[in-house]
């Protein structure tokens, strides 16, 4: 049947989707290199933790303020339990972000290319959004973002899709500027080469305009459960708390992200060895004439010079093997970095498609 927009708000009926990666079910014939989910499982403790959990705890409805998650992260990151959030994910704190923070008629500023959720969210909430180009080699060029005018800036650390990493001295300086809310996406920093040094959470304290969101997704390989958490003043987490539905994490997902927390060590290591793999990676996407750009996230943007790059990813996906393909960046595919097996077929493949 035809859609109708009769009943939509103006908002809704103003706006566009966000466009999710292709999602099939898992397959191990399947090599899903395509929406940047972690190729490790997540730490052991976690599944006990998820086996473990008495039958009474899915009749009951979960802790509204997520107390013993929240007390782990708390500890694990030294940060007072009145300055953590969490979410269904660091996308759900997104989107409570805009609705505790903005004003129809509000303005959000980003860069371009970025995390193509937060024009959306703004739109559904009638915020405009202004985007400014990065510069030729996808840094941020701090001097030339305006300071006025805007009630928000998102800025992930790395920077997805180009897995570029922001030095905290640069982001402090603008984070000390700017006249609106500004949010530190660190979705991917576990990835960086010294993520303690790069991470924005110990500014929190200082600038009480800074909120700085993590997810459990990436590095501790929970995408499936839905978790994120943020960081930021008493004030700031205060209105997320106004907002935010009573119950908006299940219990599966809140006992399943206390042990991931817990077990910081199981997720660092897989991290580094994830890192690893992107630079040997990176060396042997060079070898083979393509342009990597330099990331510090769990993926990498490449180009090259003689290839169509969605000729190349139809290729890809006949041999199902599965990269992103964005169509607003037609010149690059994302490839998210998978084991050293999937990244041996990969290249098996990618020499194939090269002759
Ligand atoms: C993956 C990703 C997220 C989403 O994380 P969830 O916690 O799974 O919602 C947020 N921001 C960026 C930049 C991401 O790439």
């Amino acid at each position: 049947m035809e859609i109708s927009k009769r009943y939509w708000n103006s908002n809704a009926t103003a706006m566009t989707a966000y466009t999710p990666g292709f999602q099939p079910p898992p397959d191990a014939a399947l090599i899903k290199l395509n929406t940047n989910e972690n190729p490790f499982p997540p730490s052991p403790k976690v599944i006990e933790a998820v086996r473990q959990l008495p039958v009474d705890y899915y009749r009951l409805y979960p802790p509204a303020l997520w107390d013993t998650l929240r007390m782990s992260i708390s500890t694990a990151y030294g940060v007072p339990e009145d300055c953590v959030f969490c979410g269904n994910g660091s996308d759900e704190i997104l989107s409570l972000i805009f609705r505790t923070f903005t004003d129809p008629g509000d303005r959000l500023l980003l860069v371009d290319p970025t995390y193509s959720l937060y024009p959306v969210l703004a739109s559904a909430s009638g915020v405009q959004t202004d985007k400014l180009p990065l510069s030729q080699d996808f840094t941020i060029d701090f001097a030339a973002l305006p300071v006025n005018g805007y009630k928000l800036i998102c800025l992930p650390n790395p920077n997805a899709p180009t897995g570029m990493l922001a030095q905290r001295a640069q982001l402090e300086n603008f984070i000390s500027r700017f006249q609106g809310l500004v949010v530190i996406d660190e979705a991917y920093i576990d990835f960086s080469d010294d993520p303690e040094q790069s991470s924005c959470v110990p500014l929190i304290s200082k600038y009480n305009n800074l909120i700085v969101l993590r997810t459990f997704s990436k590095s501790f390989s929970l995408c499936g459960l839905r978790a994120g958490y943020a960081f930021a003043c008493n004030s700031l987490i205060a209105g997320l708390m106004t907002v935010k539905d009573s119950y908006n994490m299940n219990i599966v997902t809140q006992i399943a992200a206390a042990a991931a927390v817990s077990d910081m060590e199981y997720m660092k290591k897989n991290s580094r060895i994830i890192a690893e793999i992107r630079e040997q990676s990176r060396r042997h996407l060079e070898e083979l004439g393509f342009q990597v750009e330099p990331s510090q996230a769990n993926f990498l943007l490449i180009s090259h010079p003689k290839l169509k790059m969605a000729e190349l990813h139809r290729f890809l996906v006949n041999r199902k093997i599965h990269l992103r393909y964005f169509p607003e960046l037609p010149e690059y595919l994302r490839l998210t970095i998978g084991t050293r097996e999937q990244m041996d077929k990969f290249f098996l493949n990618l020499v194939d498609a090269l002759d």
